[in-house]
């Protein structure tokens, strides 16, 4: 081992020569590699501080191709996930969270422009083949880990494009169609993955079938169909829901006209319609939700469930919401829709031990529309999967690795019912294949990692000044249409002054401060990385169990354990 030596520090007669042993006080101080918050927020998986101390260095690439090792689309995530990850910041405790999303956009637009290869090999042409159904995040995710596991992957996708809901559901503004373009071909070109378009599961191949052929089946169709509206007494005959309507938009950029619309639900497909329909020249959107807005009081099971800045954006531009509430019944002049009859919903204790939404008799009211679109949600197209259907209408992924009751076959996704992000089935892609890979390879199934959180409380804050999250640009209301991208690049310039902001919490940022704080002189730096992963060592001998160590370093890294050495040791 290289020993950096500290110097004048260590003179002969001082505690150089004189060694603690085992005389400490309790505790002796261990290296403890904490979990970042935002890597264990991140569905993808991600290791974002792995990625921003690339960036520190300036070097970008290695950044990406850290990046890309979990995630192969940032240039998506980057642009529409609602970031868990800075929700988790423990950056939040001084001043505000990491810009992780538009610095993973950033990153993922720059390798599209500079044209970097995606870390993986072409697989063995007789390496096994696994078969994935869906073209949408999920599948795609599966597709590429398949050749970072050594597979090759088979795509069936049921439409004449890849993309899923990337490219049939979420608005260009969100997510301009170059971009998504630009990464998908990308992955697409990777050797190794072969994609079979307009071929439906149930239609144009069978799950016996392709589970005889491939090594392995990995179901990725999304929700395809709406689910069912109940409300007392008429409809009218022309009801649209809203998936429907707005990929009908997506093709053909027209709704059906109307003045004053409502449109009943909570999620991405409610929050988009409303303001494309409003973009679109509908003077009154209004939303009914059963859930809530966000407030100090609003239990966060109750929150409503889209992106934080979509909901942001689209109180801006003038959606009126209606929370805690749901339509009743339509009222109806002939076959013309004249208002919806709506009611507050409050929660009440059941005898089942569980709180339930109930309608509060007394609350209703008539809101004014000419028109009511249900977004209660949306559920799997069953055709070609019938066995695999629980009673939710979902599939029946039961584990992490999203296994299903019938061997060798797994189900990723939103066809999961209890997934509903793009991070998450890109997550759910990974660790399906490693699990694959796993058994394909006579391992046993891959390491959960159990590492314990750092919190912001385990951080020393003295150590790090106050710097300003990068202000985002952002296309004033007036100026929005239905093209242009309303959040902008942050550049290059901003996303390395951004990396400077980690914290690099429960992980050693190599400050020193132990080294030279210790007044044993018993932290020793060393050329080498330990095992650990640090150029830092406690030499216990001369350690008496001070803390000072810990309580200086400025990550968590350092933190006071039983003390365990014995003489001999
Ligand atoms: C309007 C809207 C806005 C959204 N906004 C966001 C957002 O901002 N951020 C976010 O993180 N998430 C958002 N979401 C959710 C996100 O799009 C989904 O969680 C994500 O796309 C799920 O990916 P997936 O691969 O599981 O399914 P999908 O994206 O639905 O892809 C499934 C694919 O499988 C194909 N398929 C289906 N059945 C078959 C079959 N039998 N055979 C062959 N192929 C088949 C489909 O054609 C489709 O291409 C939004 C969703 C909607 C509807
Ligand atoms: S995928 Fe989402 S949660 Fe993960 S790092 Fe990117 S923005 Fe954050
Ligand atoms: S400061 Fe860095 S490591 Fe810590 S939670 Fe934020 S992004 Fe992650
Ligand atoms: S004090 Fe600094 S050098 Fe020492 S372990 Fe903590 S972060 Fe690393």
């Amino acid at each position: 081992m290289v020993v950096i030596n500290r110097g004048a520090h260590a003179e002969p007669g001082t505690s150089l020569e004189f060694k603690t042993g085992n005389w400490r006080s309790s505790e002796c101080p261990v290296h403890v590699h904490a979990k970042a918050p935002c890597h264990a927020a991140c569905p993808a998986g991600e290791d974002q501080q792995a990625w921003f101390a690339w960036l520190q260095e300036g070097h970008v690439e290695e950044a990406w191709r850290e990046l890309v090792s979990k995630n192969p689309l940032p240039s998506v995530t980057g642009r529409v996930c609602p970031h868990p990850c800075e929700t988790a910041c423990n950056r939040t405790s001084i001043d505000s969270a990491l810009a992780i999303h538009n610095v993973e956009r950033w990153l993922g637009d720059e390798a599209v422009a500079k044209g970097w290869a995606y870390p993986v090999e072409a697989p063995a042409e007789d390496a096994p083949c696994v078969a994935i159904v869906g073209a949408g995040p999920g599948g795609l995710s599966a597709a590429y880990h398949c050749l970072r596991n050594g597979l090759r992957a088979e795509i069936f996708e049921a439409l004449p494009e890849a993309g899923g809901l990337l490219r049939s559901a979420i608005p260009p503004t969100r997510l301009p169609r170059p971009a998504l373009d630009a990464e998908l071909n990308r992955l697409l070109a990777l050797p190794g993955i072969k994609l079979n378009l307009r071929c439906k599961l149930g239609r144009d191949v069978g799950l016996d079938e392709l589970k005889h052929s491939h090594a392995a089946v990995i179901l990725a169709p999304g929700c395809g169909l709406s689910k069912e509206w109940n409300i007392d007494g008429a409809v009218p005959t022309d009801l649209h829901e809203g998936l429907h309507l707005l990929r009908e938009f997506m093709d053909h950029g027209e709704f059906p006209e109307a003045r004053r619309v409502a449109v009943h639900g909570g999620g991405n497909t409610a929050i988009d319609l409303c303001r494309l329909m409003k973009r679109h020249g509908v003077e009154q959107v209004t939303l009914i939700t059963a859930s809530a807005l966000p407030g100090p009081d609003t239990d966060p099971e109750d929150l409503i469930n889209v992106v934080p800045r979509e909901l942001e954006e689209a109180l801006e531009e003038g959606i009126e919401i209606i929370e805690h509430a749901t339509v009743k019944r339509l009222i109806m002049k002939g076959s013309r829709m004249t208002g919806v009859e709506i009611v507050a919903l409050k929660k009440l204790l059941g005898t089942d031990g569980r709180m339930h939404r109930v309608q509060f008799e007394g609350t209703e009211r008539v809101v004014s529309v000419d028109m009511v679109i249900p977004c209660i949600g949306e559920r799997v197209d069953p055709e070609g999967m019938h066995n695999l259907m629980n009673r939710w209408h979902y599939l029946d992924a039961r584990d992490r690795w999203s296994r299903t009751p019938q061997e060798n076959v797994h189900a990723i996704g939103d066809a999961r019912g209890d997934r509903g992000t793009v991070a998450e089935a890109i997550g759910d892609g990974r660790l399906a294949v490693e699990a694959v890979a796993a058994r394909l390879q006579g391992r046993a199934d891959p390491v959960e990692d159990t590492r314990p959180e750092m919190p912001a409380s385990g951080l020393n804050p003295v150590y790090f000044g106050r710097i300003s999250r990068t202000a985002v640009p952002k296309l004033p209301v007036a100026e929005r249409t239905f093209e242009a991208e309303i959040e902008g690049d942050i550049g290059r310039m901003a996303a390395l002054r951004e990396a400077t902001r980690c914290l690099s919490c429960g992980n050693c940022l190599a400050c020193d401060n132990c080294w030279v704080m210790c007044p044993d002189n018993a932290v020793i730096k060393t050329a080498e990385l330990a095992s650990d992963g640090s150029h830092y060592v406690f030499d216990l001998d001369f350690c008496k169990g001070c803390g000072i160590c810990a309580k200086e370093c400025p990550t968590g890294f350092i933190q006071m354990a039983e003390d365990t050495w014995h003489e001999g040791d």
